[in-house]
Formats: C-alpha cells, sequence, structure tokens
C-alpha cells in the first residue's frame, strides 16, 4: 500500500459505507481473530460492516467480540449475499486466492466494489484493488494492526480489537515460538495487552477449553496413529471418518495436532491427513530450509506458509496416504534438519 493509496482509503472511510468483510474457509484462529479486529474497528467509525464466513469454525473461537454478528455463507447464503451485492469495499482477509473460499468467492468476484487484501501467505493472486501484504507478518492480525495505524486511528483500539488481534497472533504464532515471531510482534502485543487485551484469558479460551472427546482422540492419535519416518526425518497421522465419528469429532479438534508429530526430536516434515464428507484434507508442517508450501502446492492442491500449509486431495485416503510416501524419495536431500549446536 503506497502513500496514495493510504490517503485514497482513508478518505473513503471518512464516511459510513456498506462494508464487507470475508475471511477463508475453516477460519482459524488468526482468520477470525483479523474480521472480528477489523470489524470492532470499522463499527467505531460508523460504518455497517458484515463479516461473512464461508462455512463454521471451532466454538473455541464464539467467544471473539462481534462473533454474534458474524454471517455463516454456507447456513445464510442468501443473507450473505445480499450483504455482498449491497457492499462498497471488500475486505479479504487472511486467504490470498477467491478459490480459498469457494461459493463466496463466486460473490466476491461478481461484485463491482473494491478489494482490499490484508494477508501474509506466500503468492497472493492479483483480484485487489488494495492490499497490504508481506509474508514477513506473523498474522494477518499484525496487518490489521498495522492498517488501523496507517489509518491514523491507533487510538481507537479498544478491548474489543485488542482481544481479537491478540488471538490471532497468539495462535498463528504457536503461542509466539514460530520463527515467524519477531520484535515487532512481541511490540504489538504488548501495545494489546496495554489496550486491554487479557492474555491469560485469551489463551485459556483458546487452548483450556477441551471436550473430554478431544483429548482422547489426541491421545488415540499419538498412541496409536502416529508413523515415523526416520529416513526422511518425517512424521504423520492419519484419522479415517469412523474415527472422528467415534471419538464424536466437532470442527477444531483435530487443529495442531500435526504439531505433536513435528516436535519429535529430528522430525523437519510432519504431515495429518484427515477423510472429509468431499475430500482428504491434508496439513503440513516444517522446521527448518524444507517448504511446505512448495510441496502442498505441488502435490495437494494447496498452499499456505513456508512452515505451515494445508491442502486437499480427491484421492481416498490410503491413495493420499501411498501418495505422500511415495513423493518423499524425492524431497530426501530437502528433508534434513541439523540442530543448532
Ligand atoms: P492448516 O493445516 O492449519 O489447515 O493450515 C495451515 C496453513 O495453510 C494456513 O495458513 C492455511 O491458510 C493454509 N491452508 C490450509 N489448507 C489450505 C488449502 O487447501 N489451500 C491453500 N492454498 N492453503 C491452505
Ligand atoms: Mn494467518
Amino acid at each position: 500500500m503506497n502513500a496514495t493509496e493510504i490517503k485514497k482509503v482513508k478518505a473513503f472511510l471518512s464516511t459510513p459505507k456498506n462494508i464487507v468483510i470475508v475471511t477463508h474457509w475453516s477460519p482459524d484462529g488468526d482468520a477470525m481473530g483479523s474480521s472480528l479486529g477489523l470489524y470492532n474497528y470499522l463499527i467505531q467509525k460508523k460504518h455497517k460492516v458484515t463479516v461473512i464466513t464461508p462455512n463454521d469454525y471451532p466454538s473455541f473461537l464464539f467467544w471473539l467480540p462481534g462473533n454474534n454478528k458474524v454471517i455463516d455463507f454456507s447456513k445464510k447464503a442468501k443473507v450473505a449475499k445480499a450483504a455482498v451485492a449491497k457492499s462498497e469495499l471488500i475486505f479479504c482477509l487472511d486467504f490470498n486466492s477467491l478459490k480459498r473460499i469457494y461459493d463466496l468467492g463466486i460473490e466476491v468476484a461478481k461484485s463491482k466494489a473494491p478489494k482490499f487484501i490484508i494477508d501474509h501467505h506466500q503468492q497472493p493472486e492479483d483480484f485487489a484493488t488494495y492490499m497490504l501484504h508481506t509474508i514477513e507478518a506473523c498474522s494477518t492480525c499484525e496487518l490489521v494492526y498495522d492498517f488501523i495505524n496507517l489509518m491514523g486511528d491507533s487510538k481507537l483500539i479498544n478491548k474489543n480489537i485488542a482481544d481479537c488481534l491478540y488471538t490471532g497472533i497468539m495462535t498463528d504464532t504457536g503461542s509466539f515460538r514460530f520463527p515467524s515471531t519477531t520484535a515487532k510482534t512481541h511490540k504489538i502485543v504488548a501495545e494489546l495487552i496495554t489496550a486491554g487485551a487479557n492474555n491469560s484469558e485469551i489463551h485459556n479460551h483458546i487452548y483450556d477449553d477441551n471436550s473430554e472427546s478431544r483429548l482422547r482422540l489426541l491421545g488415540y492419535c499419538l498412541s496409536e496413529k502416529l508413523t515415523v519416518l526416520k529416513e526422511y526425518n518425517t512424521a504423520f497421522f492419519s484419522l479415517r471418518s469412523d474415527e472422528l465419528k467415534r471419538f464424536n469429532y466437532k470442527k477444531g479438534d483435530t487443529e495442531s495436532v500435526v504439531n505433536y508429530a513435528l516436535s519429535i526430536e529430528g522430525i523437519c516434515f510432519a504431515a495429518f491427513f484427515v477423510e472429509r464428507d468431499d475430500a482428504v484434507k491434508t496439513s503440513f508442517r516444517s522446521k527448518g530450509t524444507f517448504d511446505v508450501n512448495v510441496f502442498a502446492r505441488k502435490n495437494f492442491n494447496g498452499g499456505g506458509h513456508k512452515h505451515a500449509a494445508g491442502g486437499s486431495s480427491e484421492d481416498t485416503l490410503d491413495e493420499s496416504l501411498i501418495k505422500f510416501i511415495a513423493l518423499l524419495p524425492e524431497y530426501k536431500k530437502q528433508l534434513t534438519h541439523k540442530k543448532k549446536k
């Protein structure tokens, strides 16, 4: 975003407008935190703001301020379509391609309203008028914080905004431990706590809200479903739909299971495969130089970041696993994780 664009957007937002905020399929903490952080900012400026998600998201995010106003396109398509049709500006948060919002993307593409991408994923597609984008940002929430500052409105960052933005920064950095966490991240987080974000309470909302069955599912994954391929410094889990059923699976229950595979000493590539109704959903994580964004794009119709990416496969679960294992020799040279002494 250059100085002229900042001026233009600032002028545009100086009078009340109809604004839509959309975020990616299966929204996570950063998707919802950034969308509702921006929502809680824009409503203070008297805009009429509608946050639309393509589908539902985990219940541990329902406490976020403004959540009761969110429209789920998969359940309320008519209301969502009307809001998009009426919108004068559409913010696209935490995604880089309209494919990531599926049928909602058709509505967004149809709209003549300018689009504004705020995102930190690699290789953004060219569908927006405005873009606040850098892969250096730890999260989209960090960029929403920057955006509010660029608009000269740092004083408007209240507790609601601070709680939302803290949530996304915390979840996308794995609680401030991924390499994407910088001094800037910590400075922003300090400002958010000063503005009222309750860090300890947010942590409890997100991480200490497990159902018994979720914890048992994790235990089952760890004891029964983990495969470690030492030769490739790779470890992965997979779950069939009958196993999900057995553990009374709810949205979000398998989130971050993949990180346990990555936590094994010497492992630099971790994957998770889960059987969904229409496809197999994959999650990839890495440490060191191995780029899972490239891997997911090339082999599993996906994308994301260097160390965290996802994708999907229309093959069966077993076929997907066979494909995955067969790909590893090709990447063997890259799959080394040298520990710093
Ligand atoms: P997760 O494994 O937690 O679902 O996703 C990890 C990262 O990869 C997130 O930044 C997410 O936005 C991205 N991602 C997950 N699934 C997909 C996908 O199917 N396509 C693309 N392009 N990115 C994905
Ligand atoms: Mn993100």
